[in-house]
């Protein structure tokens, strides 16, 4: 990057207390650490944690005399953590205020985020300048895997609060300069926004593009319609959503490059990310404790190669630690050990789909919402939205994109027996929009049944 970019980098770390510098040259160096020796930072790491929510977090304290659990007992063995109840979003609704630190000296620097929650339902998080410092920095040392250096041009289709409704404020702009990025709302990606935004990657030339998967689908369909062919990146980072191979490869074609799987969450921050071998997703264990279970209530581990539900504990936010949390998404450790890059950080295959969409069938069966994924990239779909309404009842939303026949609707109707069951009814609308969640976020597959 500049001289002066760096500069103005490093005096605004001096002057707010923040170290995302020295965070982003730690995780650079760990990534190339044998995995004994990164698996004994992460339990170092993960031992400091549980002693300081024992001494300051009222909850853990509680929960540990309860449970007759010692913080020293992971340094033995890690799977002693096992012995604590996996935390769920309706125990952290339930025990807030107990679950905060309070040391007032952390205290003072924890910020406010909330989700907006797949159930609807917001959450409310609170996060400390340790683990907000490593979020950042764990996202450029993704960005490096696909040979970006910090400083240069990058740009984003997003649409946290974070990021957006902060836009216009001179401190947003004023970082945007430093990191040298631009950004366009992913909230409204209109043909218009999305033209404007064409034009500045013409002009600028970013070197990357960072977007969540549908966003950045909506984009290359427009690309494609436009019949613009000179855009193209080093790498596309897709994050916050799952990337299906159809989506994937439509967005490769139309950009001419690689596409980088991440996986992150708001209330998390990056847990895995694509490396340029593309043989799975690296998990950031310097930041995170993570277990793949087959069930929330045993917590039983689940062998690589079988889908679980991720429950991550986060080493870096003490100011309201997370130990053992379900974040609602499925996942997989690798089967693969080491990836040819030479990281050893441990490989996860793709993350599955959030647990939410998640459909009911008449005769009881629960099915995964992907079964719908196939829609994505079909001839004549601009959007679509498969609704659940009741157990014999899907609607299916279609934003057309010229014709669309008979014999693709038919397609679609046998997928959704095949998934739910002949007897349910299979009704088409056709809107000329369908909206995004507040978080900015579409989602395709969604069910309204309890
Ligand atoms: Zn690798």
């Amino acid at each position: 990057m500049s001289a002066w970019r760096r500069l103005l980098l490093k005096g605004y770390q001096v002057v707010t207390g923040r170290r995302v510098l020295d965070r982003l040259d730690e995780l650079n160096r760990t990534q190339w650490w044998s995995r004994a020796d990164l698996l004994a930072l992460q339990r170092r790491k993960l031992h400091h944690l549980l002693s300081y929510a024992y001494r300051y977090v009222p909850y853990y304290r509680r929960l540990f005399d309860r449970v007759g659990f010692r913080p020293e007992a992971v340094l033995d063995d890690v799977a002693a953590l096992r012995r604590l109840p996996i935390l769920t979003k309706a125990t952290i609704r339930a025990n807030f205020d107990a679950l905060l630190t309070t040391e007032s000296r952390r205290r003072a620097h924890l910020s406010q985020l909330t989700t907006g929650g797949s159930t609807g339902r917001p959450l409310v998080f609170m996060q400390d300048n340790d683990f907000r410092d490593y979020v950042t920095a764990d996202l450029h040392r993704h960005l490096g895997w696909a040979g970006w250096q910090f400083g240069q041009i990058h740009a984003y289709i997003w649409g946290t609060n974070f990021e957006v409704a902060l836009a216009q404020s001179l401190r947003t702009r004023l970082m945007d300069w430093v990191l040298n990025r631009f950004v366009t709302n992913a909230y409204v990606l209109t043909d218009e926004s999305m033209a404007a935004f064409a034009a500045e990657v013409r002009r600028r030339r970013p070197r990357l593009l960072f977007g969540y998967a549908s966003s950045l689908y909506h984009f290359a369909q427009f690309a494609r319609r436009q019949g613009f062919d000179d855009l193209t990146f080093d790498g596309i980072f897709s994050s916050a959503e799952v990337l299906y191979p159809a989506q994937r490869q439509f967005i490769e074609e139309t950009f001419h490059c690689r596409m980088f799987n991440r996986y992150g969450t708001r209330d998390l921050g990056g847990v895995a990310c694509e490396c340029d071998a593309h043989t799975g997703l690296h998990a950031s264990i310097e930041n995170n404790y993570i277990e793949i279970v087959r069930d929330l209530e045993s917590g039983e581990p689940a062998p690589p190669g079988e889908t679980g539900h991720i429950v991550v504990t986060n080493l870096n936010n003490h100011g309201m630690p997370f130990i053992r949390y379900s974040i609602e998404d499925m996942g997989a450790w690798s089967t693969r050990d080491r990836c040819p890059c030479g990281r050893e950080l441990p490989l996860m295959a793709v993350v599955e789909g959030r647990r939410v969409d998640m459909f009911r069938t008449p005769d009881g069966r629960t099915v995964w919402g992907g079964f719908a994924s196939p829609l994505f990239g079909m001839p004549g779909v601009r959007r679509f939205q498969v609704v659940q309404k009741s157990l014999d009842l899907v609607v299916v939303r279609i934003v057309r994109d010229g014709e669309l026949d008979a014999e693709r609707l038919a397609t679609i109707e046998r997928t959704i027996h095949t998934a739910l069951g002949e007897q349910v009814t299979v009704r088409f609308e056709y809107p000329d929009e369908i909206p995004v969640l507040d978080s900015g976020k579409y989602r395709y597959a969604l069910s309204e049944v309890e």
